[in-house]
């Protein structure tokens, strides 16, 4: 049986169906079926949101963790 998906976003059926993910051709946002299945609709991350959050971290964790070093040296 083929679910449906509605777009997170602007709750559009205008959906492309790629597989693993959709895409709002509406918002041109592309959201994995597994968020959209498993997260409340405004909890869900489009991919390239995700991306971009997964990239702050890892520059966020980056930051400290140079920081941390520069306080090891001084000690
Ligand atoms: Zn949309």
């Amino acid at each position: 049986m083929n679910k449906k998906y509605k777009c997170p976003r602007c709750e559009g059926l205008n959906i492309q169906d790629l597989g693993k993910t959709i895409e709002c051709e509406d918002c041109q946002l592309e959201f994995e079926k597994f968020d959209i299945e498993n997260l409340d609709r405004d909890e869900v991350l489009a991919v390239k949101e995700k991306l971009a959050f997964i990239k702050s971290i890892k520059s966020n964790s980056d930051e400290n963790h140079s920081e941390s070093k520069l306080k090891k040296k001084k000690r």
